[in-house]
């Protein structure tokens, strides 16, 4: 996968040289371009951002430098692949659509993505209007507060992309037992976990672990995750598949 990324703090990425996604870049799964945002300006300061139409406080990121930087990266991406393809775009910001793991699996079957994370009050609203007219451009939340710029927004999208790319774990079926993942994983948070030893200042490992029966202990899984999920997240256990359920189900 292609992603580009730009940004006035491209330094900010250097946690994707660590490991997991620096050992993805190493073998040539992930493919990470960073660009400087203020290259496309024209003045000594290199200027990017203005004050806003109808005043307030803080400052907009101009369109101008915007819109000459995702063209020149998106012409740079198109000569590189000899392809006809176009970037999904990526715009974080609070008020966009919730990032959730069902988005970054749809993100992994992306064979190209271009992120444009933010500073200041955001950018101007007319870049997202223009990209998504010409290719698909999402705006994107990580989360309900406000960070100081999407740099660890993309950090954050990258990563749980990322992960999800084949050959990136060790262990595929990873992804398939992790919370959230589709299937028996829908909208459920994964139980405790344990390893050796046994006992820990007194604190045992549930009996059933140390077992060896897969039945008994794929039911155990099963029910740490539902009553998880019913006591801290409420809210999705509201969007679990009650029809699904079978009588042990129903019992937590
Ligand atoms: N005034 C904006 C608002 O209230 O929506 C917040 C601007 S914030 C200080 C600056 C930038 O950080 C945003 O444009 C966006 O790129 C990024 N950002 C902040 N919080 C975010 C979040 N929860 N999800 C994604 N990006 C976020």
């Amino acid at each position: 996968m292609r992603v580009d990324i730009i940004s006035i703090f491209p330094e900010y990425f250097a946690p994707l040289d660590v490991s997991l996604m620096g050992k993805a870049r190493e073998r040539g799964i992930l493919d990470i371009h960073l660009h400087q945002l203020r290259d496309w300006t024209h003045d000594v300061h290199k200027t990017v951002d203005d004050t806003p139409y109808g005043g307030g406080p803080g400052m907009v990121m101009k369109p101008e430098i915007w819109g000459a930087a995702v063209d020149a990266v998106i012409g740079e991406g198109r000569a590189a692949s000899g392809e006809d393809t176009l970037p999904r775009m990526i715009v974080p910001t609070p008020s966009g659509r919730p990032f959730t793991q069902e988005v970054a699996l749809e993100y992994a079957k992306e064979p190209w993505l271009l992120f444009a994370p933010a500073r200041y009050e955001g950018i101007d609203s007319r870049v997202v209007a223009e990209y998504g007219a010409r290719l698909r451009a999402d705006e994107v939340s990580i989360g309900d507060y406000v960070l100081a710029g999407g740099e660890a927004a993309v950090l954050v999208m990258v990563e749980a992309v990322g992960r999800l790319l084949p050959g990136v774990l060790g262990n595929a079926r990873s992804v398939a037992d992790d919370s959230f993942a589709p299937g028996a994983m829908a909208n459920l948070l994964e139980g405790p976990v344990y390893t050796k030893p046994p006992v820990w200042r007194g604190h045992e490992v549930p009996e059933v672990l140390l077992s060896g029966h897969h039945g008994r202990i794929a039911r155990w899984r099963r029910d740490e995750a539902l009553r998880r999920t019913l006591e801290r997240r409420p809210e999705l256990a509201a969007r679990l598949d009650r029809e699904s359920f079978d009588k042990h189900d129903r019992r937590v």
